[in-house]
């Protein structure tokens, strides 16, 4: 459920017409609703309850400031997978000790920057890092919080490029290793190995991949135990899917997921964490944009808008679907045709949606990409030296532009022509 519905046959965001924003910021545009986002966010801690819990948002779905600040008001916990993303966290307001630190290739610099800043824990990714951890936290004379990110070898039966705990994967260690890792952990210096983590994937819609993950761990944290670490953490990941279209089956829901984490680690007595992304930011958001042209091409016709592959690269990236709606509803059982949604990019992969329904749109009509709040703003470019797209932030009936859109002499600005040239 979210917040973007038709009031008197206009598009609103909360209590705000999406008319109303275009005409103040210019399209295209993002535009988040808050009561979506805090929703969303309470559906996993109601879910988790009365589990000792913390839900730590993953910042690289939507890493604005202001949501981060919104999120983290409400008590959530941040995962962050860079320094950039760290300082984003910290910039919100989110006290270091509810900050996770994941990601395979962290540098010495970034482990210091969030040892100096405070961190609840870094899910460590390999034998390489826990070294270099162990040696960077001595020489600062400090202990850092670690689990260790296990690859449970599961199919997470989502998108290649998303699947992150199958064996071939980069992430993580392989399970069967993890014994022999931990006791190495155990002896480094400088480590205090509170857990385990492990995430197997994004946009996952079913439960049963996450079931044998989670049997998993559980089996490894009494094994663990067994040998004499003192496992009371469980980092369980992200990647609960979201629905995409009206129509398709709906993923599991947060209640449901969270029944699976009681069911399969719930008695082991630890805290658990969970790193959601895109359920809490994906239908939060939106892409509103403006048809430039209706092109007449031979057996299609081309729907030209002012955003494109540079503003939200899904579709081009990974033929992701978003649902496409006019701002401005027609009369019930109006006319559609198919349409081709394009943007001006210079590529070919610049489509959004292929002979998509829609009704008869036309130049300077406004449009909404749906469930573009998760990896739409974080992934954009100046590709065709496009400026990234202003970000709104909706409460209530209060809108703000919670990042601006840059100016074109700040952006070529940037680049510096050298003295002998
Ligand atoms: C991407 C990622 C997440 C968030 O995934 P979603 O599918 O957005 O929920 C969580 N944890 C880690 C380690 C990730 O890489």
């Amino acid at each position: 459920m979210d917040h973007f519905v038709y009031r008197g046959g206009i598009l609103h965001a909360e209590d705000v017409a999406l008319t109303d924003i275009a005409a103040t910021v210019g399209t295209p545009f993002y535009c988040y609703s808050a009561a979506t986002l805090t929703r969303h966010y309470h559906l996993f801690t109601e879910a988790l309850s009365p589990l000792p819990n913390l839900v730590c948002f993953a910042i690289k779905s939507l890493s604005n400031v202001a949501v981060l600040k919104l999120l983290g008001d409400l008590g959530a916990g941040m995962d962050v997978v860079s320094g950039g993303e760290y300082r984003r966290a910290k910039a919100a307001g989110v006290p270091g000790n509810r900050i996770v630190f994941s990601g395979v290739g962290k540098t010495r610099e970034e482990m210091r920057l969030a040892l100096e800043g405070g961190i609840r824990q870094f899910n460590v990714e390999s034998e390489p890092e826990l070294r270099a951890l162990s040696e960077v936290a001595t020489s600062m004379g400090v202990v850092a919080p670690i689990t260790i990110r296990v690859n449970p070898d599961v199919d997470a039966k989502t998108h290649e490029k998303i699947a992150t705990g199958k064996k071939e994967n980069k992430f993580g260690i392989p399970i069967g290793r993890a014994p022999a890792v931990y006791a190495e952990a155990a002896r480094l210096p400088g480590l205090d190995v509170v857990g385990i983590d492990v995430h197997i994937g994004s946009q996952l819609t079913d439960l049963e991949p996450f079931e044998q993950a989670f049997l998993k761990v559980a089996d490894l944290t009494r094994q663990l135990r067994s040998e004499g670490h003192n496992i009371r953490r469980l980092d369980l990941g992200g990647g609960l899917g979201i629905p995409y279209t009206r129509s398709n089956d709906a993923p599991p829901l947060p209640m449901d997921y969270g029944a699976l984490i009681k069911r399969t680690v719930g008695d082991l007595g630890c805290e658990v964490e969970i790193e959601p992304g895109r359920l809490i930011s994906g239908n939060s958001g939106i892409l509103v944009s403006q048809v430039i042209y209706v092109k007449n091409g031979e057996g299609r016709d081309f729907l030209i808008v002012d955003s494109a592959m540079n503003d939200l690269v899904r579709p081009s990236m990974y033929g992701a679907h978003h649902d496409i709606v006019p701002v401005i509803e027609g009369p019930v059982g109006s006319p559609t045709q198919p349409f081709d949604v394009v943007g001006p990019v210079c590529e070919t992969g610049d489509t959004f949606a292929k002979e998509r329904d829609l009704p008869l749109l036309t130049e300077g009509d406004l449009i909404a990409f749906r469930s573009a709040g998760a990896y739409g703003a974080v992934m954009a470019s100046e590709y065709n030296t496009r400026p990234l797209i202003p970000e709104v932030l909706v409460k209530g009936d209060h809108f703000a532009v919670i990042r601006a859109r840059p100016s074109f002499d700040e952006i070529i600005s940037r680049d510096t022509i050298p003295a002998w040239l």
